[in-house]
């Protein structure tokens, strides 16, 4: 090849892993697989190290991460925090190993620390005489935003240290992830709300970190595992990075437990192979290890390679559950919001053992952007518990033969014209008639997220619509065993079970029917909030949406929706006949107390009260009548301020709301006054 078109090439794959950066550190929503982004970075480093000629000083190459956001403050890091350098063979593994053995022959008797590669979003938090004060991203690795307010809504991260001996001032390096199960319960929750899906654990949890309410943060459950200690004032006595690790873990942070030492890279080889069979199996994503020089003299002795990556750890990463296959065509539902939902039917293939023919395409936005065509070879991934999903075409196994796809205008099932609200990524079907969403919302009404109908499964319910046994969900109340052994497949036994269920469903609590009703953004949490607060079905229909406001976590959208539902003559109708059959009409357990310290009250807590955590404070101020929420307002009623209290504490000072602290709140709950 002559050195022109490799100058462009280098220029191009520099564009192109430019964008994608924006697209995955900047956006949290990824254009290209973590696999062809790490092949387009493998091929510019051939580039540049071959031709240093066409290297730029600004090359991707040797930078970290992607530009802090400009709607976050920044911070700067106390030292840089950096990449890691991928092995992403046992080759690669020992060619890392061989050149930092050239670097320093003491390599070859230094113990290898190896620790699972947790696939989350890296952060730094700053300690000061054992108090957390500032949390960071790692942004481009020398400044990052700081998102103090919603670190400290991670369980994981001690405010207050625990033990003794820590250094007068330090950062902590770790990473912040969501369990798979919490991602999973996430979107539950946002599919009983018709809200779009998480697609990956990675990508929610860094989008969470940088969102600006903290609230919404803690409702997503982070985790955080630590890794790394940089010590500003002080010194620990630990020399050793294991040591260092079982330090931080006495003074109260999480470690990832999966870490062993070993004795030379044979050992670590070993131990890949083994891991790269089971990490899939672990709770969270982990997408290899890392290989870290143990004694922290020799650590610093080896230093950095270039700007980007230490020398003394490697990162041994393993292939996603990705294959390649051919798309034969796209399908289109419509699900119980009336939205269009593309899936991709694909000629068969083998990943990870089980045989994908359908994967998600998620939305028409997304087959236009990532330009994906019938008939294209397409890569498709498959994680864990997580539906299959195309991430896009191999754009190089083209023929010219592929077609681009044309989303319907019409809808498939009562061919209403759809439409497509400004902003939104999906064109609906707004007929609320629909037969097709009337069945995928009788699906939803009988879930086991709902009100857990047994044996009311889709095959069913379609069975019971052909028969024009039904309507809707009200409607099965009505059902008889008679009527359903007329049915085939329906046997004496099965029909009466059916209606045995169908009785016992109405004896759920109520929010499990505000999430079986399918109102959209209503998911668990917010059903569950409601139905604690109101009680009752009546009282809840009655409320207007300034009084659904005062609910902790009921924004205006929650609000605005749960109103119209229940002002729209269909829904009305529906929510009549299934009070007539007493259906999940009212929540047991603990409710608001009529009369109690803080009734009708609204309550803000800020910073970091001595004794109760927030969800306990919460709780007990709910059960003695009080709202809690998450900003300060002309209508909060009263302010708790622990440690640390900042703008929310100035605001109501400000706008001379009333403030106490602990022991005055608790002082309150106890007398009841
Ligand atoms: P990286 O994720 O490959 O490795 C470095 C990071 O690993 C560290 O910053 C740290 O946060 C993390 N880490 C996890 N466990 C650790 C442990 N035990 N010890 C130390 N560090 C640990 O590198 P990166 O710079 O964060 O990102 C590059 C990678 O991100 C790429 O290889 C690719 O997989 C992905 N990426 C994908 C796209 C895309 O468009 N799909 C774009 C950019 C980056």
């Amino acid at each position: 090849m002559t050195p022109r078109p490799l100058a462009e090439e280098a220029a191009a794959l520099r564009a192109q892993i430019e964008r994608a950066n924006a697209a995955y550190y900047e956006l949290d929503a990824p254009e290209i697989s973590d696999a062809e982004y790490d092949r387009l970075f493998r091929q510019l480093q051939a580039i540049e190290s071959a031709h240093p000629e066409f290297a730029t000083a600004d090359s991707p190459t040797r930078r970290v991460g992607g530009a802090p956001a400009a709607y976050l403050p920044k911070g700067r890091h106390a030292a840089p925090m950096l990449s890691l350098d991928n092995a992403m063979t046992d080759e690669e593994l020992r060619t890392w190993y061989a050149r930092i053995t050239g670097l320093d022959a003491r390599v070859v008797e230094a113990p290898l620390n190896v620790e699972l590669k947790i696939d989350g979003a890296a952060l730094s938090l700053s300690y000061a005489d054992g108090v957390l004060v500032r949390g960071l991203t790692r942004g481009d690795g020398v400044e990052g935003e700081d998102i103090t307010g919603n670190v400290r809504t991670i369980s994981d991260i001690p405010l207050r240290l625990t033990g003794s001996g820590w250094p007068r001032r330090f950062e902590v390096r770790g990473e912040a992830y969501l369990p798979k199960r919490a991602l999973a319960r996430l979107n539950r929750e946002r599919e009983a709300a018709g809200l779009e899906l998480f697609q990956n654990p990675r990508n929610t949890a860094s989008g969470a970190l940088r969102q600006l309410d903290p609230e919404e943060v803690r409702r997503r459950r982070l985790r955080f595992f630590a890794y790394q200690l940089v010590v500003m004032e002080g010194a620990v006595t630990a020399t050793a990075h294991h040591q260092v690790l079982e330090q931080l873990e006495a003074w109260g942070f999480k470690v990832e437990p999966h870490r062993t030492l070993c004795t030379g890279i044979d050992e670590v080889s070993r131990l890949a192979d083994e891991w790269e069979e089971k990490i899939r199996t672990l709770d969270f994503d982990a997408d290899g290890l890392v290989v870290k020089v143990d004694p922290i003299r020799l650590q610093e002795e080896l230093g950095t390679v270039g700007t980007r990556a230490p020398n003394w750890a490697v990162a041994r990463k393993f292939p996603p559950e990705v294959a390649h296959t051919r798309l034969l065509g796209i399908e289109v539902n419509i699900g119980r919001t009336g939205a269009l939902a593309p899936t991709a039917v694909l000629e068969p293939v083998k990943i990870a053992g089980v045989t994908v023919t359908r994967a998600t395409l998620h939305n028409e936005d997304i087959i236009r952007q990532r330009d994906v065509r019938i008939g294209d070879l397409v890569e498709v991934i498959r994680s864990g518990e997580v539906i299959p999903k195309v991430l896009g075409p191999v754009k190089e196994k083209r023929t010219g033969q592929e077609v681009e796809w044309v989303p319907p205008t019409r809808c498939p099932y009562c061919h209403t014209t759809l439409v497509r609200p400004e902003g939104e990524v999906n064109r609906y079907c707004p007929n609320a008639a629909c037969p097709g969403r009337n069945y995928e919302s009788l699906v939803h009404f009988a879930s086991r997220s709902a009100l857990d109908i047994e044996g009311l499964g889709p095959e069913r319910i379609g069975q019971l619509l052909e028969a024009e046994l039904i309507r809707n969900a009200a409607d099965l109340y009505d059902l008889t065993a008679e009527q359903l052994v007329a049915l085939e497949g329906f046997a004496e036994q099965s029909a009466t079970a059916l209606v045995e269920a169908l009785a016992q469903s109405k004896h759920r609590p109520l929010r499990s029917l505000l999430v079986a009703l399918g109102i959209r953004h209503v998911g668990t949490a917010a059903a569950k909030t409601m139905a604690r607060h109101f009680r009752g079905m009546a009282r809840l229909r009655a409320a207007n949406e300034e009084q659904l406001l005062t609910l902790n976590g009921i924004g205006p959208t929650i609000a605005a929706s749960v109103v119209s539902f229940c002002a729209d003559d269909r829904r009305r109708e529906l929510l009549d006949a299934l009070a007539a059959h007493g259906v999940a009409q009212s929540e047991d357990g603990e409710g608001p107390v009529d009369g109690g310290a803080f009734a009708g009250r609204i309550v803000v807590l800020t910073g970091t009260l001595p004794t109760l955590s927030r969800p306990e404070a919460t709780a007990r101020i709910e059960r003695a009548g009080g709202t809690v929420t998450s900003s300060v307002s002309k209508k909060t009623s009263v302010v708790v301020a622990g440690d640390e209290a900042g703008s929310k504490l100035d605001k109501a000072r400000q706008l001379g709301v009333e403030v106490i602290d602990e022991a005055e709140l608790l002082r309150r709950l106890e007398s009841g006054a």
